[in-house]
């Protein structure tokens, strides 16, 4: 039977954004948001796979490797888990607008979710803050909630 799912954008969501035009490179500057292990909680309460979908162009742009990437999430899964709070999986689109069909707002990494996990995106939710976010939800039926500092507005 197919799973409902939370996807998750993650800066601006999970963590404080880095400043303008910047990208957060390192595990040393990732800031959680307030109460997001406890969110997570209750997702995973409520059966929902809890998957984290984020672009990272800096990764085309040489700002910092797919490599530290990588381990950002793993930190950031590791830092959940200490709380109690169960991510399943991070699905990442590291190239430059217009030069795949992953990079929100297309649905590339939705699909891809989707066809791993055997997702019902008629029962699921996308949380993010931006109107890519928003765009990508609509484009593939998912609901949408935004959020602004760590609050759903
Ligand atoms: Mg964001
Ligand atoms: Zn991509």
């Amino acid at each position: 039977m197919s799973r409902r799912c939370v996807f998750l954008d993650r800066d601006g969501v999970i963590n404080e954004k880095a400043a303008p035009h910047e990208y957060i490179r390192q595990w040393s500057e990732f800031r959680f948001l307030p109460n997001v292990s406890d969110w997570i909680r209750i997702f995973n309460a409520l059966d929902y796979l809890v998957i984290v979908i984020t672009n990272q162009r800096g990764i085309a742009r040489g700002k910092m490797t797919r490599q530290a990437v990588d381990e950002i999430h793993r930190r950031m899964i590791e830092e959940l888990d200490e709380h109690g709070a169960r991510v399943d999986d991070v699905f990442l689109c590291p190239h430059e607008e217009g030069t795949c069909d992953c990079r929100k707002p297309k649905p590339g990494m939705l699909l891809q979710a989707q066809a791993k996990w055997d997702i019902d995106f008629s029962a699921s939710l996308l949380i993010g803050d931006s109107d890519e976010d928003e765009a990508v939800a609509s484009a593939c039926g998912v609901r949408f909630l935004r959020v602004r500092d760590g609050r759903i507005i």
